[in-house]
């Protein structure tokens, strides 16, 4: 697979091990050892993936993401000895597409890693015409993580789209946290907040007022509804 993976993390001997299997499969890597560094790197590189650690000297992981976020959605998969649920959360809701625990199994990693690229390598050059799903002045590729703004893309995590596939999909269905849950990440263990997380961002990037939800609504006591009356179906009208 030709891709090209930045991978952020001080404990040399970790980073090199990532490298090498992910070298094994035809990956080029690059390795930095700061969150500073990797921002430099980030604006130089057109990477296709970041392999994020949490605690690093300087500016921590967390920060990272967030100032990386404001002008990218390359995937970012963290890979940190911190597991508790409240770092996995704010994790998530800061934009990263994954989460892996240390110590981990290379095999599992690259797996995961193998199938974001993938994902994230069907956003074609950009645009395409088929398989675009239209709701007020947005379209949704349904091939590739991309949402668009009339011809500006809303930056969003492989994740978030996601979700707001399957709740657009889904349109007119109130769906509970537990159904999106085990649809999207395909799992029934885990922490349902994370949905709401989720909600709550997507929201922040496409709803006008925050508070008066036009497309994801909230059903009150059954869940997230996404708004059929926003569809468009006929395209270019
Ligand atoms: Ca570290």
């Amino acid at each position: 697979m030709r891709a090209e993976v930045l991978i952020i993390e001080d404990e040399r001997e970790m980073a090199e091990l990532i490298a090498m299997y992910l070298q094994k499969e035809g990956v080029a890597t690059k390795i930095c050892e700061s969150a500073e560094q990797g921002l430099e790197i980030v604006k130089e590189h057109a990477l296709d993936l970041v392999v994020l650690d949490i605690n690093l000297p300087g500016i921590d992981g967390f920060e990272f993401l967030q100032v990386l976020r404001k002008k990218s959605s390359v995937p970012v998969i963290i890979v940190s000895a911190r597991e508790g649920d409240e770092d996995v959360i704010l994790g998530l809701g800061i934009g990263a597409d994954e989460f892996v625990t240390k110590p981990f199994a290379p095999k599992v990693l690259v797996a995961r890693i193998r199938a974001l690229l993938r994902r994230y390598r069907s956003d074609p050059s950009g645009y395409s015409e088929s398989g675009l799903l239209h709701f007020g002045p947005y379209s949704l590729n349904m091939e590739g993580c991309l949402l668009r703004k009339g011809s500006k893309r809303v930056p969003l995590s492989c994740k978030e789209f996601d979700v707001l596939k399957y709740l657009v999909v889904n349109s007119g269905k109130a769906l509970t946290p537990e159904v999106i849950y085990r649809e999207v990440w395909g799992n029934i263990y885990g922490d349902l907040t994370t949905v709401a997380v989720y909600i709550q961002r997507i929201r922040k990037k496409i709803e006008q007022n925050y508070s008066e939800p036009v497309y994801l609504q909230t059903i009150h006591g059954k869940g997230y509804r996404f708004n059929p009356e926003t569809l468009i179906s006929a395209k270019g009208s």
